[in-house]
């Protein structure tokens, strides 16, 4: 029970997931900066220990949703989801990745979904496991949408990507303020098939966002509802300069560009610093339009 926006920029990309579980589920604890195989990795995490979605200093993000349209489920003790993207989570390259999931006891896990964004090739791979195979699948870079629920699969991919393709038409698509408008939003009504969804034993329990710039990665979490006011928490690395360079070389052709900068000024701004780019993030805040409807 989740959805996972992609939005792909000139110089990097933004991803936002709003995690839904069972209210009964354990709260989740806010991202932390761990070493993983000596790559720096920011990810929320559960109580035990176990994740859903990942971010490294390669700027690569691995996010996982279940699968709920496979209704066949590992018989006897099952290794728990939250493994996954632990065990993937330093991947740099959607091979380093392939080869840590085929490493992984998938016949003890349950059907996943995993969304890996790759911005030093400009790739996208989703894995998807169903029990009998692990399947990979190429998705262009440009914006994009991913969902997942227990409820009704098929009625909330409808509902949600109606909003999501609504929320496309908007002045605004693609910003920051845009991309967590359309996470709290209720539309049509708060309920089951609400992007920021509510039942009465399960609802969004957080919202993480992904920002990665030719710079840094960042990493906010919103740790309760995106519709209701709860504590943030962010974090954020610097990139390793070599991957911004190659990021936005010629392979990058997303189709939603929010910053400006070209390859030539952040040559140049590399150049000048000698290799180690100090720049800042560009974020922007929610303003007075923050509660405007999608
Ligand atoms: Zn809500």
């Amino acid at each position: 029970m989740c959805t996972v926006t992609f939005i792909a920029q000139q110089r990097g990309y933004r991803l936002g997931m709003n995690r839904d579980e069972k209210l009964t589920r354990p709260t989740g604890l806010p991202p932390k900066k761990k070493m993983v195989d000596g790559r720096a990795v920011l990810c929320p995490s559960e109580p035990g220990g176990g994740t859903w979605i990942a971010v490294n200093d390669h700027g690569a993000t691995l996010a996982l949703i279940n699968w709920y349209s496979i209704t066949a489920r590992v018989g006897g003790k099952a290794v728990s989801r939250g493994e996954v993207v632990n065990s993937v989570s330093m991947a740099s390259s959607p091979d380093f990745a392939d080869a840590a999931l085929h490493g992984l006891p998938l016949n003890r896990i349950n059907p996943f979904r995993l969304i890996g964004i790759f911005p030093t090739t400009s790739e996208i791979i989703e894995w998807r496991w169903n029990l009998k195979q692990l399947v990979r699948k190429n998705h262009r870079w440009k914006a994009q949408q991913w969902i997942s629920s227990g409820f009704d699969e098929p009625t909330a991919q409808r509902v949600r990507g109606k909003t999501f393709q609504r929320a496309g038409q908007q002045h605004s698509t693609g910003s920051l303020d845009w991309l967590r408008r359309l996470h709290r939003s209720h539309s049509p009504q708060a309920g089951p098939f609400s992007t920021c969804m509510h039942r009465a034993d399960a609802a969004t329990v957080s919202c993480t966002e992904v920002t990665v710039s030719s710079q840094q990665a960042a990493m906010r979490y919103h740790a309760g509802a995106p519709c209701r006011a709860f504590k943030h928490y962010v974090r954020h690395f610097r990139l390793r300069c070599r991957v911004a360079l190659r990021q936005i070389g010629a392979r990058h052709s997303p189709t939603l560009y929010h910053d400006r900068d070209s390859f030539t000024d952040v040559m140049r701004h590399c150049i000048s610093l000698n290799g180690s780019v100090t720049g800042r993030l560009k974020t922007s805040q929610p303003g007075s339009n923050q509660n405007r409807p999608l």
